[in-house]
């Protein structure tokens, strides 16, 4: 009898809550969709994408239209269905079966899953208590555990928090290994090490389409380092992993620098008022949560009441991200962050 082998055998389906949520804060989408101008422009040139053909390989005008926006040159770029499948092919053709790689906990919990897809042997190195990274404690244990790969989010999902551009640098120049070093938030903080890719010869960055480019639903997402990692990705990948439709619109957009980076201002100012409500929670029940600082889309919330508060909301239609101690929540538009705050002040007057 045919069975599958155990290292997929136990797995089951990435499935996130559906159903009739009036109001998703649970995976750190925009909330802004695309212009009605932009729209139009994009239908317009999808109309004209010949579909029997295969897309273009290394997504070529998509690398450009990236680069240009961050000012850097596209031969340091490469593509991928989503950053969730360059961490995939990262995984796969960086490591080989049983070598080590470190992750951190708390972090988005992909690395893992990929790492073990690959048959790679994970160190895992704790976060402080506060969900702080001691850059020593990482250093040292990657060192002493001669990993080849090392893989964090900056700032971290689901954290919030953020290490600053010297201590990754001090990362990057005392491991000897790779440093996957995840920017998917980076558009809400200013410590990108984008300009540095060239300094170092053991940095890859990711970058997605699926955060503050409010394209979430075409997977399109983003390795950037030097020629020679790069070099190294486009060789592993698999041919035509992002396909036309989505090369066409992600580059569309990003041509349309003003627009996108209004669009994050938007983002932010929702983010602000809606950090400066949920402290203004915490200093009525300071016992009960506690918001973390926010250098991303979103807030962590530690509380005891996690899991009360997710259902309390869920029972309402607002979803957000529980994760047993504390509560990840996407800053949504202006109105649906005031829905939340409403509830929020119910719960608590409910619990007395
Ligand atoms: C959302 C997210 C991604 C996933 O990006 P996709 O491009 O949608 O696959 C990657 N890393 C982190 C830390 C994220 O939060």
């Amino acid at each position: 009898m045919y069975q599958i082998n155990e290292k997929i055998r136990d797995l089951t389906p990435y499935e996130p809550i559906s159903g009739n949520c009036r109001i998703r804060l649970d995976a750190n989408e925009s909330f802004l969709s695309l212009p009605e101008s932009m729209k139009a422009d994009i239908s317009r040139k999808i109309m004209n994408i010949d579909l029997n053909r295969y897309p273009n390989a290394l997504a070529a005008e998509l690398c450009e239209a990236f680069a240009g926006y961050y000012g850097i040159d596209s031969k340091n770029v490469a593509a991928g269905n989503g950053s969730d499948e360059l961490i995939s092919v990262i995984f796969n053709g960086f490591l080989m079966k049983g070598d080590k790689y470190a992750s951190l906990t708390k972090d988005f919990s992909m690395y893992d899953f990929y790492g073990s897809i690959s048959e790679a042997v994970n160190i895992k190195i704790a976060k402080n208590e506060d969900f702080s990274i001691d850059v020593d404690t990482v250093i040292r244990e990657c060192n002493r555990e001669d990993v080849k790969l090392l893989v964090f989010s900056n700032p971290c999902n689901p954290t919030s928090l953020g290490l600053d551009r010297s201590k990754i640098r001090k990362i990057l120049r005392e491991v000897k290994c790779l440093v996957v070093l995840d920017e998917a938030y980076m558009e809400f903080w200013n410590q990108s090490m984008l300009g540095e890719i060239n300094d170092f010869d053991n940095l890859l960055i990711l970058k997605t389409c699926s955060k503050a480019f409010g394209m979430a639903g075409i997977r399109v997402g983003f390795a950037v380092g030097n020629k020679n990692l790069i070099g190294a990705i486009k060789a592993v990948k698999s041919p035509y992993n992002v396909n036309s439709i989505s090369q066409c619109i992600a580059a569309q957009v990003l041509r349309c620098r003003k627009e996108c980076r209004e669009a994050v201002e938007t983002i932010l100012s929702a983010k602000e008022k809606l950090g400066k409500d949920l402290l203004s929670l915490e200093e009525k029940y300071p016992d009960k949560i506690k918001i973390l600082p926010s250098n991303t889309n979103f807030f962590a919330m530690r509380t005891e009441h996690a899991k009360g508060i997710f259902s309390f909301l869920m029972d309402r239609g607002i979803v957000i991200r529980f994760f047993g101690d504390f509560l990840r929540i996407t800053a949504g538009s202006p109105a649906e962050n005031a829905e939340l705050i409403k509830e929020l002040k119910e719960y608590f007057e409910s619990i007395g």
